[in-house]
């Protein structure tokens, strides 16, 4: 740590809190993960500061914060630890020059005011990109209820992961810290299931660690978008080379039969765009309601960034010709009551 962090410096510690959620429901990163950098970075003489943006069902504020931090076990931590927790709503419009698809954003002041960055994802899948790993983390960074925006801007997956690299590449963690001791296969990133790996994957390069995490849960790299993002921009080898592992070798710690989510990668050709209709209708994965789990919270009408979500007598409804396919609402609904469907079309072409 003592590489990464200088005395006097103030060190904002990133995790994943994309909802309320209690450590084992694998949602967010594990309070013993954050704990145990938390003491690293003041042995190494740093200030650490723990702080996130929600998922996009939630406003960025002291109150929804609060709720946040207590839920995921984080205010104990911080009250045990004497690391601050950031409870400041404030954001700012930053400009990113090193960004390619998006030039200015809002990030979060705490990670504004951080002299070093450490980010600490958690290993699980994600319905629209695949994984959340080291690169994606970084989207927390953009207030709660201004995420949606984004995905409406970038309802095209490789646009939405070139915003991710451009975050990343503004945010400029010094460390990527995955814990992936209980990680998430299926349906991720908020209603899969736990899996217990037993690792924690760090490194210096947001985009070599989510390299490592592919092939460590077998999955091509390249089908992952914010690697093959990454790969374009010349932040990884053409041919995934270039990146030293250390300790434990990918072989000796593979996830066998680790279970990814059906998100709409499968099965949607470029020449497929012209008859956009037909072809969502057939090859695109689609959201659907349980009426059996459904509470009519509401979570998801205000999480869609389109409004193809109304309620409709107490439970949710999706007008499937205006949902852009962001599968916001699965990742945002805390009773796993919208799951994910692949069209038989595509089942038979893929
Ligand atoms: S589907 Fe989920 S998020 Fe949407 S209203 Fe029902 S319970 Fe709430
Ligand atoms: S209904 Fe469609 S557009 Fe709206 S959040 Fe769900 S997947 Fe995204």
């Amino acid at each position: 740590m003592e590489r990464f962090v200088r005395p006097g410096q103030t060190v904002l510690l990133k995790p994943n809190l994309l909802r309320k959620a209690r450590p084992e429901e694998v949602v967010a990163t594990h309070p013993a993960l954050v704990r145990a950098v938390v003491e690293l970075v003041k042995k190494a003489g740093g200030k650490p500061t723990i702080g996130d943006s929600p998922g996009a069902a939630l406003a960025h504020t002291r109150n929804t914060l609060l709720k946040l931090y207590r839920a995921c076990g984080l205010d104990r931590v911080a009250r045990e630890t004497g690391a601050d927790l950031a409870l400041e709503a404030g954001c700012q419009t930053v400009a990113l020059p090193r960004g390619r698809l998006v030039k200015r954003i809002e990030i979060i002041d705490c990670a504004l005011k951080a002299d070093v960055i450490i980010n600490l994802p958690k290993l699980k899948t994600h319905s629209f990109t695949l994984l959340t790993g080291g690169v994606k983390n970084l989207f927390g960074l953009v207030p709660g209820l201004i995420k949606p925006a984004y995905h409406a801007k970038f309802p095209d997956v490789d646009d939405f992961a070139s915003m991710l690299v451009d975050i990343c590449e503004f945010a400029n963690p010094a460390l990527t810290i995955v814990d992936g001791v209980w990680a998430m296969e299926g349906a991720g990133p908020g209603a899969g299931d736990r899996r217990e790996l037993g690792l924690v994957v760090a490194g210096t390069s947001p985009a070599a660690v989510d390299l490592v995490l592919s092939r460590i849960i077998g999955v091509d790299p390249l089908t992952i978008p914010t690697v093959r993002e990454c790969v374009k921009r010349g932040l990884l080898e053409q041919d995934l080379s270039g990146v030293e592992v250390r300790g434990e070798t990918i072989e000796a710690v593979k996830a066998e039969g680790f279970r990814v989510p059906p998100g709409r990668r499968h099965a949607f050709p470029r020449w497929a765009v012209p008859f956009m209709p037909l072809a969502k209708r057939l090859l695109t994965t689609r959201p659907r309601i349980d009426r059996k789990k459904c509470v009519g919270c509401g979570d998801c009408e205000r999480v869609c960034p389109v409004n193809a979500i109304s309620m409709k007598e107490g439970q949710a409804a999706i007008k499937l010709s205006g949902c852009i396919r962001c599968f916001c609402c699965h990742e945002t609904c805390p009773h796993r009551a919208i799951g994910l469907v692949r069209p038989l079309f595509q089942r038979l072409m893929v």
